[in-house]
């Protein structure tokens, strides 16, 4: 995922071993569980299914004001991502800065505050760029282990693999692939 990827939105995060999301098919329309990315029916990627009805708590200065409709386990794992600024650029075109995000990336207020609330034990992930620091950040907060596989032949964001390897509870091994992954990033094509 390029740091400075325009893409927002529209992507979905895959965990392959926590059962408890339920996933839907935009597709078919199957509604349940899946060992995989893709819908067992039909093979179209699947997205988390909403939890309940949207309740907007408006006290909440931060992403959990929709929490109503977010998939988080027992606990919620929050460091105040969301609800960042709408600016007016370039002559008014209408921005939502993602940059005050906690990491600097959609990716905090999108997947990894809920990701990290539904897992526990080590986590493990490709190194994807702002993807891979943001569920690093969210896991450190949350006292969750992340082994990152990295391709050397592939390596780009420099800036953000020296901040992971900081980081106390990452460990980062270098190889090709090949590797069972926890977590893809990925965006799925309009039905
Ligand atoms: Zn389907």
């Amino acid at each position: 995922m390029p740091v400075n990827s325009n893409k927002v939105s529209a992507y979905t995060i895959y965990v392959n071993r926590w059962g408890t999301l339920r996933l839907r098919c935009l597709r078919c329309g199957y509604l349940g569980p899946s060992d995989g990315p893709l819908c067992p029916r039909c093979g179209f990627p699947l997205i988390v299914e909403p939890r309940g009805v949207l309740r907007i708590d408006r006290e909440k200065p931060s992403i959990l004001r929709y929490a109503s409709v977010l998939n988080y386990g027992d606990k919620a794992v929050t460091l105040g991502e969301g609800l960042t600024r709408i600016r007016r650029v370039n002559g008014g075109v209408m921005i939502k800065d993602e940059s005050r995000n906690p990491t600097g990336s959609f990716m905090d207020r999108g997947g990894s505050s809920v990701l990290i609330s539904n897992v526990s034990g080590e986590v493990k992930v490709l190194f994807e760029e702002d993807f891979t620091l943001s569920i690093a950040t969210y896991a450190n907060a949350a006292g969750i282990g992340i082994r990152v596989y990295v391709n050397p032949d592939h390596v780009g964001a420099y800036a953000e693999l020296l901040r992971l390897s900081t980081m106390s509870n990452v460990t980062i091994e270098f190889s090709e692939g090949g590797h069972r992954v926890d977590i893809i990033y990925g965006e799925p094509p309009i039905p």
